[in-house]
């Protein structure tokens, strides 16, 4: 972890504002990480969200000081912090591996970065008390951390993370050990503690639903680039190219050509959707804009007949799997109270030219 020893001791009052410039780092002929430049302001939650090996944890690292980078800056509130050491920053980072110090308590792991600083017993005291009462384990303090469970022990590793009011939090992956249910109550937890504190938070996961779900602002990261930097609405409605539209969320995809006059035709079925450039294109279509309803007059466009193949219940909503010729299209219905299709039945695919995204290329 890191070492808080040399820390200002005025600093961690406030959050910070974080700006990655044109960074590059390589590893022999790799390229982790390539022309990356990211502003986070103070207080913000950004989640750097893509596939495993795109660059996330090398970016966290070049921010956190363990890492340098090839080029680029790192400016913290305006200071350029590229050559100094990761204990000199003023950051705290949560690893998946909690790293929390197996001999100590509870409560002296949580106060180690406040002892290394030399912060009065009294208010080590008190300071530990309250990041114990912010992660919901005010009572344990005594207790050793090998007693605990792990979305406890993570718990402590966040005490320990913000006792010190750093002015930026970065989180490595810090609730992929912990089962689905746990994860998910945890993401409610960090979200509020993390707007409690309005501390300035860089994420870094390959799971979309955490990222959005958490997350003021996603990077989307492709071969160490940004593919795309907005709100989870931006990515997953708007998405920039056919990369983050595959990557964020579920699609239906139909290769074509889309025509002069803008519509992408398909052997089986006519799309108009946005921005459509003449061309060999790809259209997609989210199965929860696929309506599913009875057949009456001609399939016009957007719009194609099939028959059920498959009823499945998920949650909220049934994915119901229809075949409309040499096509397969998923929908994804919401359960709320109307009877859903049954296998075999001949319905009707629609969606409106709002939802259909249509993007230049070949699959
Ligand atoms: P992510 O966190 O998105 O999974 P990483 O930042 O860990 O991606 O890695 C990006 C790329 O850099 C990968 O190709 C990875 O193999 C490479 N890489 C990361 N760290 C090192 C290292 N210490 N030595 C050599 N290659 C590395």
């Amino acid at each position: 972890m890191t070492m808080l020893t040399d820390r200002p001791p005025t600093a961690g009052r406030t959050s910070a504002e974080v700006e990655l410039s044109g960074l590059i780092k390589r590893y022999g002929g790799t390229v982790a990480v390539d022309q990356l430049s990211l502003t986070v302001p103070a207080g913000e939650f950004v989640a750097l969200l893509g596939p495993s090996g795109c660059g996330k944890s090398t970016t966290l690292r070049m921010l956190a000081g363990l890492e340098q980078p090839d080029s680029g800056q790192v400016r913290l509130s305006g200071v350029d912090v590229t050559g100094v050491p990761a204990h000199r920053r003023d950051i705290h980072t949560v690893f998946q591996s909690y790293a929390l110090f197996p001999h100590l308590s509870v409560a002296d792991n949580v106060a180690f970065p406040l002892r290394q600083r030399g912060v009065p017993r009294a208010e080590i005291r008190s300071r530990v008390a309250e990041a114990l009462a912010l992660v919901q384990l005010p009572a344990i303090g005594d207790q050793a951390v090998t007693s605990l469970s792990g979305g406890q022990q993570q718990r402590v590793a966040l005490a320990r993370a913000v006792v010190d009011r750093p002015g930026v939090l970065l989180l490595d992956e810090p609730l992929s050990a912990l089962d689905r249910s746990l994860r998910q109550a945890m993401q409610v937890e960090l979200r509020l503690l993390q707007q409690n504190l309005g501390v300035t938070t860089v994420l870094v996961t390959h799971d979309q639903e955490e990222a959005l779900s958490l997350a003021d602002r996603i990077v989307i990261m492709s071969d160490g680039r940004a593919e795309q930097i907005g709100t989870a609405e931006e990515v997953y409605d708007f998405p920039d190219s056919l990369f983050v539209a595959r990557f964020v969320g579920e699609q239906n995809e139909l290769t074509g050509t889309v025509d002069e006059r803008g519509r992408f035709g398909h052997p089986e079925v006519t799309i108009v959707g946005d921005r459509p450039e003449a061309g060999p294109s790809i259209a997609l279509i989210r199965p929860e804009h696929v309506r599913v309803g009875p057949i009456s007059g001609p399939a016009d466009v957007n719009a194609i007949d099939g028959i059920v193949r498959g009823v499945s219940i998920a949650g909220i909503s049934s994915v119901v799997l229809v075949h409309c010729r040499d096509l397969t299209l998923l929908a994804r219905v919401p359960r709320d109270g109307r009877p859903l299709p049954h296998v075999g039945d001949q319905v009707r695919c629609s969606w409106d030219t709002a939802h259909v995204r249509i993007f230049r290329g070949e699959s």
